[in-house]
């Protein structure tokens, strides 16, 4: 495929799966998107993602190429790979998020990746002290965990309309400078979201 011609018939390949020509399945490229026919966009029509990934399934069965050429089966068994995992990122608003970025050179920093934003400290530090408390038998926090689970899920909502509107400023404009505000979003998200898990662990009967 990276010459750009089918491997069975020498005809020129477009980017699809399966050559046009003789309609034998062309090496996959790994790649989420094309593998998909999306153009990289945050925002994706999951209804027809879902859709295209049944028709592939169908296309892919094992069944179908039981009788083909070794080079064609195990593309079949490569791009059956491709495809489940493309399927499981692409459906997922986040894990699309963060596969797209990669994608366009936008690379996660691991230092802030783990800290916990500075807006957030002062609840971090109670909330860790409150979960100290109630792992001390101390069932009065209960509550305190609660509101707290409350706030980090509004928290977490909010995060996620801010993303909405990044998402629609970088797909409608492709302005490479709202990657970075991207990035950092996604981040706090992240970060939210493990301590709404973390809450929800200790709720936990
Ligand atoms: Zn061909």
């Amino acid at each position: 495929m990276e010459d750009n011609h089918c491997w069975h018939c020498g005809q020129a390949a477009d980017l699809s799966l399966f050559c046009r020509f003789c309609n034998h399945l062309q090496e996959p490229v790994l790649d989420y998107y094309r593998f998909f026919g999306f153009p990289r966009t945050f925002h994706l029509d999951t209804p027809e993602l879902e859709r295209r990934f049944y028709s592939l399934s169908r296309q892919l069965h094992p069944d179908l190429f039981f009788r083909a050429m070794s080079r064609e089966r195990q593309y079949s068994l490569e791009a059956t790979a491709l495809l489940n995992d493309a399927y499981r990122t692409l459906r997922d608003p986040v894990l699309r998020a963060e596969y797209l970025l990669k994608q366009l050179g936008e690379e996660p920093d691991p230092h802030r990746r783990e800290a916990a934003p500075p807006e957030l400290l002062e609840e971090v530090f109670e909330l860790n002290e409150a979960i100290e408390e109630l792992r001390q038998g101390d069932a009065s926090t209960r509550p305190r965990l609660e509101q707290a689970h409350r706030k980090f899920l509004a928290l977490r909502q909010e995060a996620d309309r801010a993303l909405d509107e990044l998402y629609c400023r970088h797909d409608s404009t492709g302005d490479a400078a709202v990657l970075r505000e991207i990035r950092v979003a996604l981040d706090r998200r992240r970060y939210l979201h493990s301590l709404i898990q973390q809450i929800e662990k200790e709720l936990a009967p």
